[in-house]
């Protein structure tokens, strides 16, 4: 994590972890989509998928420009670059309203997503796209927001006054962002519902997924570990012991008491049934009192 001039610039996986220790006080129930258009690809001099233009001096670029327009500061409270980098505006923290879709920025965060994603421009690069889902799937996980098109909002659902259109109209959107092609789909509330919405859903799956194992998949203290093997000792000791006793209770049938089996076991009830429907593997109790009987001439 990098501080420099008005950014702080931080690997994918720092993001889940900086974003909990944020404390946001105003509240938040949209989520702004957005591509830069420019910034893009091109202008980030990319050769062979490696940008040659520093991080900072494309955000201080846009600073400058979003200041000469006679914003506050920077435009967007989050940036996410084509490496998967994720650049917070600290001109625009969280706590802070941003300018991302003129009149409708309250409650909102405004992400920008460094390309131009209209149709035959920029192809997103899968550390952007694992970046991207990654970031709405924790901001979504701490504003406690549902992954639906009310809370996750593409720029073009809305005209240059504001207002929220019920899906790209090209005419009467404001712009194509986060464009045309964006996401491989394009920029319809149809596209963002097929593919975008989806992958941030599994996202926070797996985000939510971890928070829960990771309280119960600490590793085992040295104590922890001896507790363990005494009580699995303890159990194996113990089915021992039920073996024997089983043992001991079910037996084959005696040589003395064969006779008086096979007597017993030719009787029949009223109904025509056996008296005894498994003489054998019964205990030595039973095959003594089965004997004595016989003996005594009680059944023959
Ligand atoms: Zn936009």
């Amino acid at each position: 994590m990098i501080q420099q001039g008005n950014f702080l610039l931080m690997d994918r996986d720092e993001f889940h972890g900086w974003l909990s220790k944020q404390n946001v006080t105003r509240n938040i129930n949209r989520l702004q989509v957005h591509h830069t258009a420019s910034p893009n690809y091109k202008t980030r001099r990319m050769v062979n998928g490696a940008a040659q233009q520093d991080h900072f001096e494309c955000l201080e670029g846009m600073r400058r420009y979003h200041l000469s327009e006679g914003w506050s500061g920077t435009g967007q409270n989050i940036t996410i670059f084509e490496d998967g980098k994720v650049a917070i505006s600290l001109d625009r923290n969280l706590n802070k309203a941003p300018a991302g879709i003129r009149n409708a920025n309250s409650g909102a965060i405004c992400i920008e997503i460094i390309g131009y994603f209209d149709k035959g421009n920029d192809v997103i690069t899968d550390k952007q796209k694992s970046t991207v889902v990654h970031v709405y799937a924790s901001l979504a996980e701490k504003f406690n927001l549902a992954i639906n098109t009310n809370h996750i909002v593409y720029h073009a659902w809305f005209t240059y006054g504001g207002t929220r259109l019920a899906d790209f109209k090209p005419g009467e959107s404001s712009k194509t962002c986060p464009g045309t092609a964006f996401w491989g789909d394009g920029n319809t509330v149809a596209a963002a519902k097929k593919n975008f919405l989806p992958d941030i859903q599994a996202e926070l799956d797996r985000i939510k997924g971890k928070n829960n194992i990771s309280e119960d998949d600490q590793p085992m203290t040295t104590q922890e570990k001896a507790d363990f093997q005494a009580l699995q000792e303890q159990v194996k000791k113990l089915n021992e012991q039920l073996e024997q006793i089983n043992g001991r209770e079910s037996m084959d049938i005696p040589a003395y008491a064969k006779d008086a089996v096979t007597a017993l076991s030719n009787m029949k009830t009223k109904e025509g049934k056996p008296v005894v429907d498994t003489p054998t593997g019964r205990s030595k109790d039973f095959y003594d009192v089965v004997t004595v009987l016989y003996r005594t001439g009680f059944f023959k």
